[in-house]
């Protein structure tokens, strides 16, 4: 069962070959057997999951079953989740139970799916790796000495390890299209305000987006339908019609433009990483489409702009967290600035505290104009190179990361280097456009990731031209030994 696609899963249960309580029962045993190696899960919701998967099964026998009903998922977690504990994985929140739900995770337990439970990330998203983690690393099930990519590493090591048919993520820079690289799955990044960021614990608001992990594009597409549409609750949320996702699925591609940004493909690019690229690309031309060279000429500022406007926003979004409200308080404060600043020092992680410190520093008045204005002056410019570029293309496309997963522990004592491994993927958030990474080659034996980047809104093309590559090629099927 557990090598399954949701869409397999659905026929299964639709045609009564299991129940949702066998195939629930099934996951929670291989999460028990198996993620001791992994650590992808923070916390396994055995008791509500195998109450939920009864609830589907009673509402099926009843003739009310939609597409999610009984099929077992997981979240990261980062969306809050009533009457579970919702870590970020931080000590922070070691101890915090919402008293709500995100609106992704309502819109779920509305579809009649079964939360497994939530998963292991780097702490508030902060990171490549999944290294980041108060609940120590998660590794790559493609190798046990590899990272698994961040920060939605949970998500992506328990799907790549059939632990989970699929997992909800988060990406304010690349944290779903790089684990999704990493771990040889699918990962779609919608357009920002396509999915409610409401109880979606924030980062950066102005690039964080909640979007899927699963094995292919049609698992993929089945999920943005239950996840994408306006939610007044949340401001930035846009009011757009949803369509279906898995209805466009087979359109040919003929006559697909697809477009090779120049400054993606450039000298630093592994040779070989660049090779295993340009077949894939070869695919798609086989396929029907006609491919060419764009630029996309502001490439290079992108993450010394990031890095200016994530912290910044972080470094507001985390001030909630002082000791007064909830989530982690230090013991026998002496008086209040007592209480700040020792809960702070001891809830908070290192990286989480350097993105504080640099954004705060980025905010303040007499460096305002220097740094966070400017940033936001090279934002508008790379958004724009999106813009020219849809103009003549349709697709654009590109490595999904510089190199297949790295080892554990290479990166941690340069953060600058651990930066650098989302060259490809943070200028997407800035611009604020979809983008996809499905499995597309292998370099000695490690999965490496084809991006795909859509215009505003145009996530159903993106999930066309992904599951016509699915069809065409078997790397999604690969799964790690053992
Ligand atoms: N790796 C990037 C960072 O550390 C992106 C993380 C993310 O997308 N949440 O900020």
């Amino acid at each position: 069962m557990h090598n399954k696609t949701v869409a397999e899963l659905a026929r299964d249960l639709s045609q009564g070959t299991y129940s949702s309580v066998e195939l629930t029962q099934h996951f929670l045993n291989r999460i028990k057997q198996e993620d001791t190696r992994y650590n992808s899960f923070i916390t396994v919701t055995e008791d509500d999951a195998l109450r939920d998967a009864k609830a589907a099964d009673e509402r099926r026998s009843k003739g009310e079953a939609t597409p999610w009903t009984g099929i077992p998922f997981a979240h990261k977690d980062i969306f809050c989740t009533n009457g579970v504990r919702t870590t970020c994985a931080s000590k922070m929140l070691e101890n915090f139970v919402p008293p709500y739900d995100a609106t992704v995770t309502a819109r779920f337990r509305d579809a009649g799916a079964v939360c497994l439970g939530k998963t292991n990330m780097d702490e508030f998203a902060m990171g490549s790796s999944t290294e980041n983690s108060h609940f120590g690393a998660t590794t790559n099930p493609w190798g046990e000495k590899l990272v698994p990519g961040g920060s939605s590493g949970g998500s992506a090591a328990a799907v790549a390890a059939r632990l989970t048919p699929a997992a909800t993520a988060t990406d304010t820079g690349g944290s779903i299209r790089q684990p999704a690289a990493f771990c040889g799955i699918t990962g779609l990044k919608p357009t920002y305000g396509r999915v409610s960021r409401y109880g979606m614990i924030a980062f950066a608001s102005s690039l964080d987006q909640g979007g899927t992990m699963s094995r292919t594009a049609e698992d993929s597409a089945m999920m943005l339908n239950v996840m994408a549409g306006f939610d007044p609750k949340d401001s930035t949320s846009v009011d757009q019609p949803v369509p279906d996702y898995t209805a466009n699925l087979n359109a040919p591609l003929k006559g697909l433009r697809v477009g090779l940004p120049k400054e993606y493909f450039s000298d630093q690019l592994d040779p070989v990483m660049a090779q295993t690229v340009r077949d894939a690309v070869r695919e798609y031309e086989a396929l029907g489409a006609t491919v060419k060279e764009i630029s996309l000429p502001n490439t290079h500022l992108a993450i010394a702009a990031y890095y200016v406007i994530a912290p910044a926003e972080a470094s507001a979004n985390l001030s909630r967290f002082d000791g007064v409200r909830y989530g982690y308080r230090c013991d026998n404060p002496k008086d209040l600035m007592d209480l700040y600043t020792r809960t702070r020092a001891e809830g908070f992680g290192s990286e989480v505290k350097r993105r504080i410190l640099v954004g705060s520093y980025a905010l303040s008045a007499g460096f305002f104009d220097a740094y966070y204005l400017k940033a936001q002056k090279v934002r508008r410019l790379i958004q724009q190179d999106f813009v020219e570029a849809f103009k003549s293309v349709d697709i654009i496309m590109s490595p999904s990361t510089p190199s297949p997963a790295f080892a554990l522990g290479s990166n941690t004592d340069d953060p600058v280097k651990m930066y650098l491994e989302d060259i490809f993927t943070i200028a997407i958030n800035l611009a604020g456009v979809p983008a996809m990474s499905i499995p597309a080659g292998q370099i000695k034996g490690l999965p490496v990731g084809l991006q795909l980047i859509g215009n505003y809104f145009d996530e159903a093309r993106l999930l066309n031209a992904a599951h016509q590559f699915q069809q065409a090629t078997d790397w999604h099927q690969q799964s790690p030994a053992g």
